[in-house]
């Protein structure tokens, strides 16, 4: 495979751009070699700066749930665009995403858009805090809430991958706000809201954990929690910045039927754009300037196009069985490759949430981030090179889930499959590692 341009690229963009990249995950470090630099995208497909076509199993690590260039999101955003890109005063359209978000997520009765998970997090918990008058927050091991300070505390997604534990730079006394426990593991959560609720503003969550690859808890775990920040007066936050509106078009709280105080939200919202959202109870959100005292800003937050892909998207999702159809193809690429493995004597462990899935290289099962950390990375990144040979783009990192989108056809599927199968097959017959 001839990847001299995006070599030539790379090269070019390390002496302007730190480690040449603008997100850690994409510079290829736990897989090793140089990342592939993206020219194009459409449907289920990626093209790289030399021509090469790909499979896309990552589709922008998960906004793009109707695939590339999807024709209804690329008109929505032509039209906006012709209308005026922003105005920073108040427009129709966000009116009307804000009133889909709220109709798809009964426990979002207001909603403030932003223009980033990150940014939804961050305003979250600090509503969180001004609600509550407490000033920590638990979060889960392995558990990814974007880079605000204090959620860069024992993370997934890129930190997992770097194998970096907290980032410098994060104050100790912010940091030490945090609270971290192990994912699923409801009686430290129960011990650590007995002992100390009364601190404890939020427990935050993905619901469906995607950021140490995909761990999919026991829902007695997301109720348990419900229940235990309920007696303690400590607010529940989902963060469904990944699962909302791709499990369910109302997220994973709609699928479980768990009802958060806050819930965060981004990537699907905004069609693959920069947007981010946050929203809940009433009474918590009219804490939020100019309501409230609880000040949150934003320049371009519900800027017209990042709303109009984000409508056009929920609009194409708010479809009669997409959800299952969506459920199929997940289903299909995990029993596939779940099959593959075994075949191929492989000690893997594949967990899925519709069409989030991540193949573990451990012999599982894998719950935590205890248990996902056993995976052999290099393995991993012996699978990833192979697949990429064979025209299949995963995740660069073991601890990253793949996406799959509606864009993805019963062929697409065949072909992650058997490519997965042959690689599999190398990898676990020769002992190579
Ligand atoms: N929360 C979760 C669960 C995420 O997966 C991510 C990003 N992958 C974020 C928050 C941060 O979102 P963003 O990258 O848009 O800041």
């Amino acid at each position: 495979m001839n990847l001299e341009n995006s070599g030539r690229l790379f090269e070019r963009a390390q002496r302007v751009i730190p480690g040449g990249v603008n997100s850690p995950v994409r510079a290829f470090r736990s897989v090793g070699g140089d990342p592939i630099f993206v020219a194009r995208g459409a449907g289920s497909r990626i093209w790289d700066a030399d021509g090469n076509e790909f499979l896309d199993c990552v589709c922008s690590w998960g906004p793009l749930i109707l695939g590339h260039a999807a024709p209804v999101v690329v008109e929505a955003i032509r039209q906006a665009a012709e209308g005026g890109t922003s105005f920073g005063a108040p427009t129709s359209a966000e009116v009307e995403l804000a009133e889909m978000i709220c109709a798809a997520l009964p426990s979002v009765e207001l909603v403030r858009l932003v223009n980033s998970g990150t940014e939804a997090v961050m305003s979250a918990l600090r509503l969180a805090r001004a609600f509550t008058g407490r000033e920590k927050i638990v979060k889960f091991e392995g558990g990814y809430h974007g880079h605000a300070d204090g959620m860069l505390v024992k993370g997934g997604s890129g930190m997992a991958t770097l194998g970096v534990p907290d980032s410098p730079g994060v104050p100790a006394g912010y940091a030490a706000l945090t609270l971290t426990l192990p994912y699923g593991d409801l009686a430290a959560v129960k011990e650590t809201l007995s002992t100390r609720g009364e601190e404890i503003a939020a427990v935050i969550v993905e619901p469906v954990a995607g950021n140490m690859g995909v761990v999919v808890p026991p829902v007695q775990f997301l109720r348990g929690l419900r229940e235990l920040t309920q007696a303690s007066g400590s607010l529940l936050v989902f963060d469904e910045v990944i699962t909302g509106f791709r499990l369910h078009y109302g997220g994973a709280q709609s699928l479980y039927k768990i009802t958060p105080d806050l819930t965060c939200l981004g990537k699907i919202i905004g069609g693959g754009l920069p947007v981010g959202a946050y929203g809940g109870r009433a009474e918590i959100m009219q804490m939020l300037a100019p309501a409230g005292p609880v000040y949150q800003a934003g320049t371009l937050s519900g800027n017209p196009i990042a709303v109009a892909a984000g409508l056009a998207t929920l609009k194409a999702l708010s479809r009669p069985g997409i959800y299952e159809e969506l459920e199929e193809k997940g289903r299909i690429a995990a029993e596939g490759i779940a099959a593959a493995a075994r075949q191929a004597g492989c000690p893997v462990a594949l967990n899925r949430a519709g069409t989030l899935l991540t193949l573990f290289f451990t012999e599982g099962p894998v719950r935590d981030w205890e248990s996902a950390r056993k995976s052999d990375t290099k393995k991993y990144a012996a699978f990833f090179w192979k697949m990429l040979e064979a025209g299949v783009y995963l995740p660069p990192s073991q601890f990253e889930a793949l996406f799959l989108s509606l864009a993805h056809s019963q062929s697409d599927l065949d072909i992650l499959v058997k490519a997965a199968g042959r690689a599999l097959r190398q990898l676990c017959s020769s002992g190579q590692t």
